[in-house]
């Protein structure tokens, strides 16, 4: 288990430098308010290909260095990308990583689908498990996950990565994680299959994406008063396909990787409008120097597209250490 923070020879032939994709990389629905979230010239832009099934994007803010990690699940690794470096070996094996998120610290959480538990990259370069266990049976496989503001977890364990295993836990959940305490429990079991998880710009509602191409919807799911949660309640529908990834911008608008690209919807659930990609996202993020460029993992390639937002923040300051 090693973490590699330099360039490795292995990825020269991916070092691509981004290339035009296609011109029709839009279709908007409400055209005027589609319309402000892109500046004007943006496109689809390949930034890297050649990988065998890309996942779980983070950007990791400049000062833990200015990097995209995501995730190739097959290849058994979690890459990083730069513009300046572009893409290199993080982390190999990766125990199946898929979602990645990034704590309060900037420290990176993984979902791993082979060792079924949600680990933690600390500073030191150790691995330290959080969850892989819940009422004494282990997890499916951990998805994706989202930090609060108040340092815990969020994430989903649907059995995507089970890879015939046996299933242990009763259910597909959604779990809240306190990594100090390491209590873990399960706050939704009731949607079928979920996966992409995000909280809106002020951290009312919790988003969690159901990837069943019978009822492709993203639910959203109350906090009450007393800071549990209230029912989730189907909210945005994807026309094509499922969906999987999910991000909120800060204006609370959520962007959701599906069959055709990336769809985008107001809070309300009103869709305003897709970003077409040339291969099938199964998640995305905000990142960049300025926050605002939408990375999209694409099956065997990385796109990305200049936007006018940035991701929705949790709410309150970080606790100090
Ligand atoms: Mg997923």
């Amino acid at each position: 288990m090693s973490t590699r923070p330099a360039a490795v020879s292995v990825s020269l032939l991916l070092l691509a430098v981004a290339v035009p994709a296609r011109a029709e990389d839009f279709a908007p629905v409400d055209k005027d308010a589609f319309a402000k979230l892109f500046p004007e010239g943006a496109k689809v832009e390949k930034v890297a290909g050649g990988m065998k099934f890309t996942e779980g994007p983070v950007w990791v803010p400049a000062e833990r260095g200015g990097m995209l990690l995501f995730s190739d699940i097959p290849a058994d690794e979690i890459k990083r990308w730069t513009p300046a470096e572009g893409l290199a070996v993080f982390r190999s094996p990766s125990r199946g990583a898929n979602g990645n998120a990034s704590d309060l610290q900037g420290r990176l959480i993984t979902c791993e689908h082979r060792s079924r538990s949600v680990v933690r990259n600390d500073v030191d370069g150790k691995l330290r498990t959080l969850a892989d266990a819940y009422n004494g049976r282990k997890l499916n496989s951990p998805n994706d996950a989202a930090v609060r503001s108040d340092g815990s977890v969020w994430f989903t364990d649907p059995p995507y990565g089970l890879e015939g295993r046996d299933k242990e836990q009763r259910g597909n959940y959604v779990f809240r994680l306190d990594p100090e305490t390491r209590d873990l429990k399960a706050v939704i079991v009731e949607i079928q299959w979920p996966n992409g998880i995000c909280f809106s710009p002020d951290e009312s509602v919790l988003y969690v994406a159901n990837s069943d191409i019978g009822n492709a919807v993203i639910y959203a799911t109350p906090f009450k008063k007393d800071g549990t949660l209230g029912t989730p309640q189907p909210r945005f529908k994807v026309d094509k396909g499922a969906p999987d990834g999910i991000r909120c911008d800060a204006d609370g608008r959520v962007w959701s990787s599906a069959g055709d690209g990336v769809q985008v919807f107001a809070p309300d659930g009103k869709l305003l409008g897709k970003v077409l990609v040339p291969e099938q996202p199964a998640n995305l993020c905000f990142g960049g120097d300025d926050g605002k460029t939408l990375f999209i993992t694409a099956r065997t390639s990385l796109y990305a597209i200049k936007t006018n937002v940035t991701a929705a923040k949790p709410a309150a300051a970080p606790k100090a250490p």
